[in-house]
């Protein structure tokens, strides 16, 4: 009987695991296909000065939207895309759109608006993404002032020489350069002195429990500090109620980010928001 148990188990193990590897297989052929037929959508959220309350840009991010299964967020398929380095592609897509996007968008605000866009490790590093990214806008009339490459700490340190060179080319360009999800990572202090960026991007964990955690207040107001110190702007991520603006005006924090000042939304819902700010 035990033998026979023992047997069935395999049996049903080794069919949950050909049922796991059968969808990992269906998600990545899904994934090409959306590439190839381009499913996918950039939202825009604003990035808002908090002294002036004003719109100062906006950050692409992407969604993929499934034939059958609707909208999925970029933590359910960038990961597989890096896996994969399908994430090269998507990247070049998100490049291409965001500048396309970027050229109506800048007829209904009109200061120095600016887009940032997100990249990961695989698309980061690989062979041609500095070229391709300066080529794409090249070819498209639009000042690299007003576009922003976001990437995070884990990134940056990942290989920090070869970060240094890359993002010393596009800031050269006249583009703008974000750290993302600052304080997640382990960067040392000693890379932040040396990496050419203009803004550090506080990580929406620190925002989240600031109302209630005098701690964390300190560590918001620390890194403010600091990149202060360091002649870098802070844009504050997850910014979703007017007491965590209030505390991070004070700490002199210069832009915000989050649900208070808006949600991610569509190109066209996005510049309705602009009009009325
Ligand atoms: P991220 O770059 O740190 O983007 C901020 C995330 O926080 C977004 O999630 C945004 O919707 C969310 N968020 C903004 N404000 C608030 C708030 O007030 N409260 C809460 N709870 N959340 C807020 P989203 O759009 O799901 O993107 C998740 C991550 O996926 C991004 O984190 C980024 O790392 C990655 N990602 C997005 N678009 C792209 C892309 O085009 N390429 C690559 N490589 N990665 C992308
Ligand atoms: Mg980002
Ligand atoms: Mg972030
Ligand atoms: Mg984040």
């Amino acid at each position: 009987l035990a033998k026979e148990k023992g047997k069935n188990t395999f049996c049903f193990y080794s069919l949950e695991m050909d049922n796991i590897l059968q969808q990992r297989l269906e998600f990545e052929s899904d994934l090409r296909k959306a590439i190839e037929e381009e499913q996918f959508i950039l939202y825009y959220q604003p990035i808002v000065d908090l002294k002036k309350i004003q719109l100062c840009g906006a950050e692409g991010l992407i969604r993929w939207i499934h034939p059958q299964k609707g909208i999925i967020p970029p933590m359910s398929f960038i990961p597989i895309a890096e896996q994969t380095g399908l994430i090269t592609q998507i990247g070049k897509w998100v490049v291409t759109k965001v500048i396309s996007d970027l050229k109506n968008i800048r007829e209904v605000v009109n200061y120095n608006f600016y887009i940032s866009f997100n990249t990961s490790l695989r698309e980061f590093s690989s062979a041609n993404f500095i070229d391709d990214v300066l080529y794409t806008i090249e070819t498209s009339n639009i000042d690299p002032a007003y576009l922003g490459i976001e990437i995070t700490e884990s990134v940056a340190m990942a290989d920090p020489q070869n970060t240094i060179k890359s993002l010393k080319t596009f800031k050269e360009k006249g583009m703008k350069v974000l750290l993302d999800d600052f304080g997640t990572g382990y960067s040392s202090l000693n890379y932040l002195k040396e990496l050419p960026i203009d803004v550090v991007k506080i990580d929406r964990s620190f925002i989240a429990n600031m109302n209630k955690d005098i701690k964390e207040q300190k560590i918001a107001k620390s890194i403010i500090d600091l990149s202060h110190i360091l002649e870098l702007k802070v844009v504050a991520e997850g910014i979703e109620d007017s007491q965590q603006a209030e505390i991070l005006k004070s700490f002199e924090c210069d832009f915000g980010q989050g649900y208070l000042f808006g949600k991610p939304l569509p190109k066209d819902q996005f510049m309705e928001l602009a009009k009325r700010f």
